[in-house]
């Protein structure tokens, strides 16, 4: 039988098949094999008397650290386009983490309720031209939930964004329970009371969403500055135009990417968070790039 762990609790993983859940154990060629089952997992299973046994695990198509799950498909970069303010540049690195993990992306600016329509500002327009998807949302009264209920199908979706723009709130109008509490004492609380908080895959029937958000910061300290340029999807159609192959479109001439921000078809703010972290990552002390 084929399904996918939506849980493990010490050693128990939980498995949804087409006809429910199956409690399972592992066995224990995986830890020879240095292989441990993770929430997200396809796997193969057998029942023996009414026990299940996880046989085999399907090769994944990457694994996230935080939260720890594998085969995510999609994030959902959460920012409120008021309180808080937008970072830009927090969101751009969510946005970079998330293609650097190969997920697809939609951005979602909550608390539309807050602001004018006047006031939906440069960010948003940043976005819109580096290609990726957008969805408004007034979360608290339920408005643009239908739009993201719409996107999680057929996928393993996972909500990323700084704290208080509206992860819980999204997360719980969307699975109709309180999983998560909102605001910020219970922040504390949690934090006090649980040491180790594993994930869940939420079962939406036509698709799964992550029960804890994703990357809530972070440094990029893991690029190398040629993987880079492969995090802005709006590079693609340039690159291989520049003169040199190699080319980081920094200092070079006839960069093909230079050129298409000047004639305004790359956001030249994009550039220059690109230009920033290139430069982070070559200011390496310890000259890992
Ligand atoms: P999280 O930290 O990202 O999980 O954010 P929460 O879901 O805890 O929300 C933070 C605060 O923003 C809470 O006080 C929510 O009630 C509030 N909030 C959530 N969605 C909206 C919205 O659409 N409009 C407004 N004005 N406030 C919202
Ligand atoms: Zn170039």
């Amino acid at each position: 039988m084929q399904g996918t762990i939506v849980k493990g609790i010490g050693g128990f993983y939980y498995i949804k098949v087409d006809e429910g859940i199956v409690e399972c154990k592992a066995r224990g060629k995986f830890r020879h094999n240095e292989l441990t089952p993770m929430v997200g997992d396809k796997v193969e299973i057998t029942l023996k008397e009414g026990k299940g046994v996880i046989d085999k695990i399907y090769p994944r198509s990457n694994e996230l650290i935080r939260p720890a799950v594998a085969n995510v498909t999609q994030a959902l970069v959460v920012f409120a386009l008021k309180n808080p303010e937008i970072n830009e540049n927090l969101l751009n690195k969510f946005l970079i983490n998330c293609e650097y993990n190969n997920l697809k992306v939609t951005v979602c600016f909550n608390k539309l309720d807050l602001i004018s329509e006047e006031e939906k500002n440069e960010i948003v327009s940043m976005i819109k031209s580096a290609g990726y998807e957008i969805i408004f949302l007034k979360a608290k009264e339920g408005y643009g939930i239908d739009e993201v209920k719409e996107k999680l199908k057929n996928n393993v979706t996972v909500l990323c964004g700084p704290s208080g723009v509206g992860k819980s709130t999204i997360l719980n109008t969307i699975a109709g329970r309180e999983l998560m509490e909102t605001g910020e004492v219970s922040e504390k609380l949690r934090r006090g009371k649980h040491t180790t908080r594993h994930s869940e895959l939420i079962d939406m029937g036509d698709g799964f969403i992550v029960d804890t958000p994703g990357f809530s910061s972070f440094d990029l300290d893991f690029l190398l500055k040629d993987e880079l340029q492969n995090c802005f999807p709006e590079f693609a159609d340039y690159i291989g135009d520049c003169k040199f192959t190699g080319c980081l479109h920094y200092k070079e001439p006839g960069c093909a990417i230079k050129e298409a921000v000047i004639e305004n078809k790359i956001n030249s703010k994009r550039y220059e968070f690109y230009i920033k972290t290139l430069e982070e990552i070559m200011s390496r002390r310890n000259k890992q790039w």
